[in-house]
């Protein structure tokens, strides 16, 4: 906690993102009162445009490091933060952004076709999580994250305890509400056994399947839900179209014989320089 406050300093950052896990913030509404009572905002633009200088006591990232700039602010951020979380499928695992890291994939070709002034763009070539820059203390899964886990996190911030988030599997949230499972009952490719609950099994509890917005669970087994998925026919190209989603690039969401697409965290941005 900062010496000169009596309440502890949270800051919350943006990384390349569409600002949802910021949002999901937001819309705790009627919790956001007591969370201003228990923290100073110290610095979170989306909320308020009052700045308090850090250092802080806890750093919030949303977003991946997908520009040079982004890789030297992260390194800034974490000098001045004692605790920095990570939250969402772009600072866990580089997002869906991070489809331009796999084989194939050229982002220094798709500028010219998505930018009309090419010359502005700085970017990587690669999406990266924040955990591949720098050490993190914790991560918030989601995509974005349940606002009920984010107000977990942050109360087990101000009460010095383990946030009790969710690392078991959607299949067993799915099966204490009773859906009728869609993979067995109905053949749909569903991607729960290796997702972590959190959501209430939003999709299946609407007859459609699982795609892991909320990312891997704990212990995934990717490689035997595959052999399930062909099992039911469902052609190579959609298998690997159905887990390259929010969180492609988590190791949890590597399917067999993709190991080779997970490089050491530093060289996926070391070298690589911008375009
Ligand atoms: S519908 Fe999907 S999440 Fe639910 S039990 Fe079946 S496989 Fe698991
Ligand atoms: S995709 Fe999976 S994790 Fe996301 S809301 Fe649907 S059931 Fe939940």
């Amino acid at each position: 906690m900062s010496e000169a406050a009596a309440k502890p300093t949270l800051a919350v950052w943006k990384f390349s993102s569409c600002d949802g896990c910021q949002l999901s913030i937001l819309d705790l509404e009627e919790e956001l009162l007591d969370i201003v009572g228990a923290v100073e905002i110290a610095y979170f633009p989306e909320m308020t445009r009052a700045v308090v200088k850090g250092p802080y006591d806890v750093s919030l990232v949303e977003g991946s490091v997908t520009t040079p700039e982004e890789a030297e602010r992260i390194a800034e951020i974490r000098e001045n933060s004692k605790i920095l979380i990570t939250l969402g499928a772009c600072a866990v695992a580089g997002g869906i952004q991070a489809l331009r890291n796999f084989d194939g994939a050229d982002a220094h070709a798709w500028v010219p076709t998505v930018y009309a002034h090419p010359e502005y763009i700085s970017t990587l070539s690669t999406s990266t999580a924040i955990s591949d820059h720098i050490d993190i203390q914790g991560s918030v899964q989601g995509c974005p994250p349940n606002k009920y886990h984010l107000l977990e996190l942050i109360g087990s911030l101000v009460w010095g305890r383990t946030p009790n988030l969710p690392t078991h599997s959607q299949c067993l949230d799915c099966k204490v509400k009773g859906n009728v499972c869609v993979l067995v009952a109905h053949g749909t490719p569903c991607l729960g056994p290796v997702t972590r609950a959190g959501c209430g099994s939003v999709c299946p509890s609407y007859h459609r399947g699982c795609y892991g917005c909320h990312g891997p669970a704990e212990t995934p087994n990717m490689d035997a839900l595959t052999t399930r998925w062909r099992s039911l026919g469902v052609a190579e190209d959609d298998i690997v179209r159905g887990r390259r989603m929010f969180y492609a690039w988590d190791p949890g969401f590597v399917g067999p014989g993709e190991e080779h697409h997970k490089q050491p965290a530093a060289e996926t941005t070391r070298g690589q320089g911008s375009i």
